[in-house]
């Protein structure tokens, strides 16, 4: 049993240290990376299908697709012109940061722009690998449980944003809109919450909106910290003039 838990530390271990490598590479190019997280079925590729449909080439963006067989979602992403690359976990219930870095070299995202990971359908150990994001976005359809939140609190509090996807069946189904947001909240007083239907098209301006916010905050960091460089680049070069001519004298 101990020897289990070290066993499942150094994998962790691990694998925060492939993350920060990723989310170092992202920060400098100014990608915005979501990790995108549900259950399975909660309607992740539609989403993303039309989201892209919806951003009409205004911004670049790249997907990565994980699941745990066959390259089914990355075909239905590749039809709407985007660029995807697919992962396949075989018996692994999550992606890990050291398979998003080797899809990385093969997507070579482009700087200022998005890249959207659509992680294997699971609530539980995804909410632990780290994968170098900027932040989770977890996905929950209107035809699962109220109660989700509280069963998986885990992954609730590592999000940043709530979707509440499949809402044009609100109406034909017995679900309680304001109790799964109360639940989302008593495990992360943070989430933002929006509600959408990837089928209806409900809601997307919002989540574009969102999208675009989270963007820009993440192209100003790179403009941040390429002044920072230029900086201290000026500030050496300037040392380097003096050192010169005091040994010229
Ligand atoms: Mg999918
Ligand atoms: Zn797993």
């Amino acid at each position: 049993m101990l020897r289990q838990v070290q066993v499942e530390r150094d994998i962790l271990a691990k694998n925060d240290a492939f993350a920060a490598a990723n989310r170092l590479r992202f920060e400098q190019d100014g990608v915005l990376a979501l990790n995108l997280v549900s259950s399975p079925g909660s309607g992740k590729t539609s989403l993303l299908v039309r989201t892209i449909a919806a951003l009409q080439g205004s911004v670049p963006l790249a997907v990565i697709e994980g699941d745990q067989q066959t390259s089914l979602d990355a075909e239905r992403i590749r039809e709407t012109g985007a660029r995807a690359e697919q992962i396949n976990t075989g018996k692994g219930c999550h992606l890990d940061a050291l398979r998003v870095q080797q899809a990385l070299d093969e997507l070579a995202p482009a700087p200022a722009s998005l890249l959207f990971i659509e992680n294997v359908g699971n609530l539980v150990c995804p909410a632990g690998f780290d994968l170098g994001e900027a932040a989770k976005v977890v996905i929950l359809s209107v035809t699962e449980g109220e109660d989700k939140p509280l069963k998986y609190p885990d992954m609730f509090r590592a999000a940043r944003l709530m979707l509440l996807n499949k809402c044009d069946l609100l109406p034909h189904l017995r679900f309680d809109v304001a109790q799964v947001i109360a639940n989302a909240r008593r495990v992360n007083p943070d989430i933002a919450v929006l509600q959408v239907s990837a089928e209806t098209g409900e809601g997307m301006d919002a989540w574009l909106d969102w999208l675009h916010g989270e963007l820009a905050s993440a192209v100003s960091r790179r403009e941040e910290s390429v002044t920072a460089l230029k900086k201290r680049v000026a500030e050496l070069e300037t040392q380097l003039l003096s050192l010169r001519a005091s040994l010229a004298e």
